[in-house]
C-alpha cells in the first residue's frame, strides 16, 4: 500500500544524505497519505542507501503498524503529535545537520537574515527546548515553539522541518541548513541584521506565488 508515499519518504532519506543533513543512521522522514490519513515513516536505525520502498513502515495517526516487518523510527511518539496537532502539515523530516544543530545546541534559534531563508521557511527558525530523543515531548514542544515557521530547532538534539508534502519539508531542511552555516559564517565576519517582517512577508509570497513554474 501507498507505493508512491513509501518511494518518496525513501528519495528525501536519501537525498538528506546526499545534501550532508545526516551521518550514517541518523534523522528520519514521514509522510501523511492525505486520503486514509495513514503515515509512512523511516524504519529506526537503518541505512537508507540499503533499503526498498517497502522497507517503510505505515502506521495510524496511535502508531499501530498496518504495514511493515520493521520496527519504526524512535521518534515516532513526537511525530505523530505534531501530525494530530497540524493537520495542515503532511511531511515532518528530522536532522542533525551540523550547522542548524550548532545553533541547537547554543539554545539559540536561527535568525532570518537571508531570503532564501524567508522563501523557503517563511520565519526565523526557533529553538524548541530540550527533550529527550523519542519523547512525544519532542513534538510537543515542536508545536509550541514553530509557529508559522516550517522548521523548528531542538535543543542539544538536531532540527525538524514541516510542510504540506514531503517535498516541501525537504526543501525546508536544506534551506535550514544551508542559512545556518552562512549566518554562522557571517556572525564570524561581523553583525548579522535579521530582515524586517514586511521583507520576510515580501520575499515567502513572492516563493509562494510566483517562483518556479
Ligand atoms: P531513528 O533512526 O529511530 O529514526 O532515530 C534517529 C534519530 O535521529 C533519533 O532522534
Ligand atoms: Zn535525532
Amino acid at each position: 500500500m501507498l507505493e508512491i508515499l513509501k518511494a518518496e519518504v525513501l528519495k528525501s532519506a536519501n537525498a538528506l544524505k546526499q545534501n550532508g543533513l545526516i551521518s550514517l543512521t541518523g534523522g528520519n522522514v514521514t509522510g501523511r497519505d492525505p486520503e486514509s490519513g495513514y503515515l509512512v515513516i523511516t524504519p529506526s536505525g537503518m541505512a537508507y542507501e540499503d533499503l526498498v520502498p517497502e522497507d517503510m513502515v505505515v502506521v495510524d495517526i496511535d502508531g499501530n503498524v498496518i504495514e511493515g516487518t520493521l520496527k519504526p523510527s524512535v521518534d515516532m511518539g513526537g511525530l505523530l503529535y505534531i501530525f494530530r496537532h497540524r493537520p495542515d502539515i503532511h511531511g515532518v523530516i528530522h536532522t542533525h545537520s551540523p550547522y542548524a544543530t550548532s545553533f541547537a545546541v547554543l539554545g539559540e534559534g536561527i535568525p532570518c537574515a537571508l531570503t532564501t531563508l524567508a522563501n523557503e521557511v517563511g520565519s526565523d527558525v526557533p529553538c524548541a527546548p530540550y527533550s529527550r530523543p523519542g519523547s512525544e515531548t519532542i513534538g510537543i514542544q515542536v508545536v509550541e515553539h514553530i509557529g508559522d515557521s516550517n522548521a523548528c530547532l531542538l535543543q542539544s538534539h538536531g532540527v525538524i522541518s514541516v510542510g504540506t508534502n514531503v517535498r516541501h519539508a525537504l526543501v525546508a531542511a536544506v534551506m535550514c541548513e544551508d542559512a545556518a552555516k552562512v549566518i554562522y559564517q557571517a556572525k564570524s565576519m561581523g553583525k548579522v541584521e535579521r530582515l524586517s517582517d514586511e521583507e520576510i512577508t515580501y520575499c515567502r509570497e513572492l516563493f509562494l506565488n510566483t517562483y518556479g513554474q
